[in-house]
């Protein structure tokens, strides 16, 4: 019989309130747009601006996503993550200019947190699914004859060239850890081109707010990782809000819970935190950091929060404690 259940909770962190009524200029209606894309919903909330051009304005964001997931995506074969990995060990392919900066963004992460973050992930997608989704847990020694090809290494960027690869035939990227904070920074960008000053973008563990001249901070809602409850909450005036949990996507076997996000050494789901929220300014950093302080745990997951410029987090280990960076600016309830 098998005890696999997969479980699939989208929502991570929600915007408590947004302080509204200060203002001396009225606002517009928020207004609230959702659209399933990206494997999770995403929420569109459009609270100032041109509010005429509301609608138009969520759907060139939503559109925007859908044609960026299509580079990014492990699960279609004309995206640039597909084409660099049926290439590998056989040469650079091109890439789009997205696909640069999101590998630099990967690989950067990749070397601050000594290869916790390693795109290179890809390779154990076989036996586990991009994101886990296979629900069953593949034998030892299989997965330990993929651990060679999680090599961080072994991804190539020539930015120069607009070219990038994979050393060896075996290996593999996923960008699932870093792509959806980058395209959440792009649908923020055509919002504001659509004359938008004023708006949430949450998709799943991804949350980006900004306003332009608001003196009021968003207040934003940590869930709590074990709980039907709100472990603290965030004060963001601008700036990215990224959560990496182990309740999101994961199937329990035996009593093990199995979920997403894989140790590159070991091969199997990291251990020893529950959940991870970072605030950043930019969601591609945020995305990628809080996978990578995730698989690091909350001592060296911590240390390299503090050691980060304008990175503040809250790390839940396995044993429920919470950690709070020092320049944490909210509230742990
Ligand atoms: P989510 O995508 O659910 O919001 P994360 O941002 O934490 O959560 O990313 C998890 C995804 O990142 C996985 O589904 C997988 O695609 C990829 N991934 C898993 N482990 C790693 C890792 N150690 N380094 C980089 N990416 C990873
Ligand atoms: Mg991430």
């Amino acid at each position: 019989m098998k005890a696999v259940k997969y479980a699939f909770v989208a929502a991570t962190v929600f915007v408590l309130l947004a302080v509204s009524f200060f203002y001396s200029r009225r606002e517009a209606e928020s207004v609230v747009y959702t659209r399933q894309l990206m494997g999770t919903v995403v929420e569109l909330t459009l609270m100032d601006g041109e509010a005429a051009r509301f609608d138009e304005a969520a759907e060139a964001a939503f559109s925007e996503i859908s044609r960026l997931e299509g580079i990014f995506s492990s699960y279609r074969d004309d995206s640039d993550v597909a084409r660099i990995n049926a290439a590998a060990g056989e040469g650079l392919v091109d890439i789009r200019p997205e696909t640069i900066e999101v590998l630099r963004e990967a690989l950067l992460v990749g070397s601050i947190s000594d290869g916790a973050f390693n795109p290179a992930i890809g390779a154990l997608g076989k036996v586990w699914g991009h994101s886990g989704e296979k629900g069953e847990v593949p034998p030892a020694d299989e997965i330990k004859k993929l651990l060679p090809y999680v090599d961080l290494a072994g991804v190539l960027l020539r930015e120069h060239e607009s070219q990038a690869g994979l050393k060896r035939k075996g290996m593999a990227i996923n960008l699932g850890g870093v792509a959806k904070g980058y395209i959440v920074s792009k649908a923020a960008s055509v919002l504001e081109k659509k004359g938008v000053t004023k708006a949430i973008i949450h998709a799943g563990g991804d949350m980006l707010v900004f306003q332009r001249n608001g003196d009021k901070p968003f207040i934003i809602g940590i869930q709590h990782p074990r709980e039907k409850k709100l472990l603290g909450e965030a004060r963001v005036y601008n700036g990215a809000v990224a959560t990496s949990g182990d309740y999101e996507r994961f199937f329990i076997k035996d009593n093990v819970r199995y979920h997403h996000i894989l140790d590159p050494r070991t091969g199997f789901p990291s251990k020893g935190v529950q959940g991870v929220t970072l605030m950043a300014k930019d969601p591609t950093e945020a995305d990628a950091l809080s996978t990578a302080v995730f698989v690091l745990g909350p001592e060296k997951g911590m240390a390299l929060i503090e050691k980060l410029k304008d990175v503040e987090g809250v790390i839940v280990d396995e044993n429920g404690r919470v950690t709070v960076s020092s320049g944490f600016q909210g509230k742990i309830y």
